[in-house]
């Protein structure tokens, strides 16, 4: 529920009507407008009658939020949230390049691609050191080993590093470490991560699930961000559909309807959207076009000889040719690359 104040309405009468609130159990978010105040009511707001709110005579109008979720609303936060990662934004006007290899698998492999998506003007490096296998006798991973050398990758090319978490014992590693905490699509809703990593202060990057509908998505920013924790950037990676040629169908449309669902930015994963390497180029570029605030990309050295995903990856000069149109396309967006 949104309380939205008149204009004239004074401090004491603001004060008053949060303290009444608040004996109700409900938490109240304030935001302070250059002419008006807004009150947001968090929690169970069953036992507030709007009517009564509304008849004060100092509250301009009261709005149901009719979406479950409320602190990634749009409606209750019109900006766009921007998150800083070091040096680095993602969301405003900002077109975020993440890119790097599905998984890490040895020294010289991610150092050798985290030099040439940053000479291309990438500005996250990604790799999986925990890799969620549809088979347990799939390549799991170098685990604990993969977040060194993701640190060594870092150092020598100051990109920060994106990477998988599986679990919530894995988060002190993760929040010591890693620059950009990835949930995958397999642990979307995985509430007791979710709401555990909402506890710490790392930007998280939240992949919708393979069946999940957009509300679910950001039903799961919202389980995050109630425990404190808002910096998280929605990630639309494809979904199951009746469709078999590509590896999922990625829903272009649920770029613009989040974005306007949420002030979180929202960026785009073609490679695991496909699974096929040929198809990211013009997937991208249609990201970009319906508003999207970035791309997770799948880049590797040498993809037929990839541990994971290598029919999905683009090769380092692929990579350098997209990264050239995404910069005329960003231009268009009014976004810098
Ligand atoms: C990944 O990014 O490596 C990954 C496993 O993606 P998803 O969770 O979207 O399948
Ligand atoms: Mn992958």
């Amino acid at each position: 529920m949104i309380v939205i104040m008149r204009n004239d309405a004074t401090r004491e009468e603001i004060i008053k009507l949060i303290e009444k609130i608040e004996k109700e159990d409900c938490k109240v978010s304030v935001v302070q407008g250059e002419k008006q105040c807004v009150l947001g009511l968090i929690g169970d707001t069953t036992r507030i009658d709007p009517s009564k709110i509304e008849a004060k005579e100092f509250v301009e109008r009261v709005t149901k939020v009719q979406q479950p979720y409320k602190l990634a609303n749009r409606l209750f936060h019109p900006e766009d949230t921007v998150i800083k990662v070091g040096d680095e934004t993602i969301g405003g006007n900002k077109l975020a390049v993440i890119a790097g290899p599905c998984s890490v698998e040895s020294e010289s492999q991610i150092i050798e691609i985290a030099k040439k998506v940053k000479e291309s003007g990438a500005g996250f490096l990604r790799g999986g050191a925990f890799k969620p296998r549809t088979s347990p006798y799939s390549f799991q991973g170098l685990k604990k080993h993969g977040l060194e050398l993701l640190k060594i990758a870092r150092e020598e090319t100051g990109l920060p590093i994106v990477t998988e978490i599986m679990s919530p014992d894995m988060i002190d590693d993760f929040e010591r470490d890693v620059d950009i905490i990835q949930v995958g699509a397999r642990n979307m809703q995985n509430f007791e991560l979710l709401k555990q990593l909402g506890r710490t202060n790392k930007p998280i990057l939240l992949k919708r699930g393979l069946s999940a509908t957009i509300e679910e998505l950001i039903m799961s920013a919202e389980y995050i961000m109630s425990e404190g924790n808002e910096k998280i950037i929605l990630c639309e990676r494809g979904i199951r559909t009746f469709e078999t040629y590509t590896r999922n169908t990625l829903d272009l449309s649920a770029i613009p309807a989040i974005k306007r669902l949420s002030h979180l930015p929202v960026i785009v994963d073609p490679s695991h959207a496909a699974g096929m390497w040929w198809m990211v180029e013009p997937l991208s570029k249609a990201a970009v076009a319906v508003g999207a605030d970035g791309l997770i990309v799948e880049v590797h050295n040498d993809p037929e000889n990839a541990k994971c995903d290598g029919q999905q990856s683009i090769k380092p000069e692929r990579f350098k040719s997209l990264m050239e149109d995404l910069a005329v396309m960003a231009n268009i967006e009014k976004k810098v690359i």
